[in-house]
């Protein structure tokens, strides 16, 4: 079995489920905790967008919105003051570039506020069932300990070689796979190697058992 299959088959069978936790109606409310999302979990996100969406339903609500009110119905989140500028920046380009319609092309809805390559990615995969990898923090140190890319490597770039690598069929569920893989057990500070399927095929645990073994 080639090591790519073996990384898809053990993440079949330990996250069979894997999806987008984010809670949301609608495509605006779908970007909107998108971008709220960063750097937070998506049950933080999914406790402050009820109020949020049931204050400022629509991109024209939203773009009209006072500053002070979006921080105070997103305060809990880390972030809040920039998240609630975008929020508000972003429904405005909506309404202004885009008359009232959020952009459904990967590059158009890069131009709105606060919405990187990895959003956008995101955002099409949740809408429309786009196929793509989208790069977060998890995906990105996933694949640069499996060997797919060095530490450091831009976000698309990495997005790039995962694609070349995985069949476009498993794009989405690899994306979601990646970040509760990255979540649960190939964490940022100490990864759980011995409970993890992966150990055969994974550059980053050869080369640590080999410092280790000096
Ligand atoms: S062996 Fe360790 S470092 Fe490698 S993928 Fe598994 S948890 Fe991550």
């Amino acid at each position: 079995m080639a090591p790519s299959e073996v990384v898809l088959s053990y993440l079949k069978s330990r996250f069979p489920e894997a999806k987008c936790a984010l809670v949301f109606h609608n495509d605006f409310e779908c970007l909107c905790a998108i971008v709220m999302s960063a750097q937070t979990t998506d049950r933080s996100v999914n406790r402050v967008t009820p109020r949020l969406f049931s204050d400022f339903p629509t991109p024209a609500a939203l773009a009209g919105a006072p500053l002070e009110k979006v921080e105070s119905d997103i305060h809990p989140l880390g972030l809040y003051r920039s998240k609630a500028k975008n929020l508000i920046a972003l429904s405005k380009a909506i309404q202004g570039t885009f008359g009232g319609t959020i952009p459904q092309d990967r590059s158009l809805l890069m131009s709105l506020p606060g919405v990187g390559k990895k959003t956008a990615g995101v955002y099409l995969i949740e809408t429309k069932g786009v196929p793509a990898i989208p790069v977060d923090t998890h995906v990105s140190r996933v694949a640069s300990r499996l060997g797919y890319a060095k530490i450091g490597t831009d976000p698309g770039r990495i997005e790039e070689k995962l694609e070349r690598v995985f069949p476009q069929g498993e794009w989405i569920y690899l994306h979601h796979a990646f970040v509760e893989f990255g979540r649960a057990v190939c964490h940022a500070k100490n990864p759980v190697c011995h409970e993890c399927g992966l150990l055969g095929v994974c550059p980053y645990f050869k080369k640590n058992l080999s410092t280790k073994g000096k």
